[in-house]
């Protein structure tokens, strides 16, 4: 076993259809829900925080609105998953509720993982709840998504997901334990991989094309989601999820494919904020602030003596020192309008200056890369 799934801080699991949803009579599997609950359950008993990611709002609403087999027209997807997405959410907490956690629905687009402030907004709830002890259970927003706009599979967004919120574990759990070097159900040749340290060309084309009956996402969409977990520091499991108790097997040791990263979640972050991310516009510390920052702090409007550009909130922005050289870089909590009216003035004066009470840290450090 390459990784010790208990020691990960921050799991993301993603829950495919084909496991929650019975393929022949299209119900839900209430006790292998029960049980993978309990697995989760555990690993937050010991200290992992826990997401789930989870597919089958189209299949149970199908079930649902006795619509035929697959494939549905796009607006027949929409409506299932907007009946099936209740159902689903119902059965999280039931399950969960028996394991004494609370869980909380959060419902994605592609948007809201690309466009800054939305991440942001998506970053700030999560991080929320998962403070208080929630479990939070994310789907993508089925209803309003269309075609052009869509994940269209959970592999990606919980790819996602996972970077969104610096996991440093997803676990792609599904009817396959693992990546082969060609499809095993047509190739008795097919080896299998238990660890992967880098995406080479050679095996993105492992994946092929292999598509189960009622989930979308194949091998295909697993390795671009290694591709996202891994670029964000992750470490990302393939792993079988027909047993009951999938996630406990793991962590004993079941057999899966582990993607292992370079980094961990928080340098792959601050490298994002250094290399990747195009300032618009700078904020001028003085020198107090500066030796905070040095010493590992955050950046609060107190220390900041002059804002410019056009940045909104969730920007990046150089963090310039009072001779102007660049100190580093980092993601704005508020806009060039509102960091402009806060400047100077202490975090308990933000809500008074701004009429809403926004972030004590003008730059939050897990959102500063300082240069050196
Ligand atoms: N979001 C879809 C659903 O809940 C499933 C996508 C997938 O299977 O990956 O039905």
């Amino acid at each position: 076993m390459s990784v010790d799934l208990r020691k990960l801080r921050r799991i993301v699991v993603k829950i495919g259809s084909s496991l929650l949803v019975d393929s022949e009579s299209g119900a839900l599997r209430r006790d292998w829900l029960a049980a993978v609950s309990e697995d989760m359950a555990e690993l937050k008993a010991g200290g992992s925080d826990v997401v789930v990611v989870t597919s089958g709002a189209i299949a149970l609403g199908r079930t649902a609105l006795g619509l035929g087999p697959p494939p549905l027209r796009l607006e027949e997807s929409q409506a299932a998953a907007a009946c099936g997405q209740i159902v689903l959410a119902h059965a999280y907490r039931e399950a969960f509720g028996a394991q004494g956690v609370a869980v909380g629905q959060i419902l994605l687009t592609i948007g809201d993982t690309e466009e800054r402030r939305r991440y942001l907004n998506a970053r700030n709830t999560l991080s929320t709840l998962l403070k208080l002890g929630v479990v939070p259970v994310i789907n993508e927003n089925d209803t309003v998504a269309t075609s052009e706009i869509r994940f269209g599979d959970n592999d990606r967004l919980a790819a996602r997901v996972a970077a969104m919120v610096s996991a440093d574990g997803l676990v792609l759990l599904s009817d396959i334990d693992g990546l082969y070097s060609a499809d095993p159900s047509a190739d008795p040749a097919a080896r299998f991989i238990p660890e992967v340290a880098r995406l080479t060309p050679e095996i993105m084309a492992m994946a092929g094309a292999a598509r189960s009956e009622i989930s979308r996402g194949g091998m295909v969409t697993k390795l671009d989601a290694a591709r996202v977990a891994l670029a964000a520091g992750c470490h990302m499991a393939i792993a079988s999820g027909l047993a009951a108790h999938p996630l406990r097997a793991l962590a004993e040791g079941a057999r899966c494919t582990w993607f292992l990263p370079e980094a961990n979640p928080g340098t792959a972050r601050k490298r994002w904020i250094a290399g990747s991310l195009k300032p618009m516009g700078s904020v001028t510390v003085d020198d107090g602030a500066a030796r905070a920052l040095a010493a590992g702090k955050s950046l609060l409007p107190a220390g900041v003596t002059a804002v410019s550009g056009s940045f909104e909130r969730g920007d990046a922005v150089l963090v310039k020192a009072p001779d102007g050289s660049e100190i580093g870089r980092g993601l704005s909590a508020y806009s060039v309008a509102d960091a402009a009216r806060i400047k100077g003035h202490h975090s308990g004066e933000i809500e008074a200056l701004l009429g809403y009470r926004g972030r004590e840290e003008l730059i939050h450090r897990d959102d500063l890369a300082l240069r050196r």
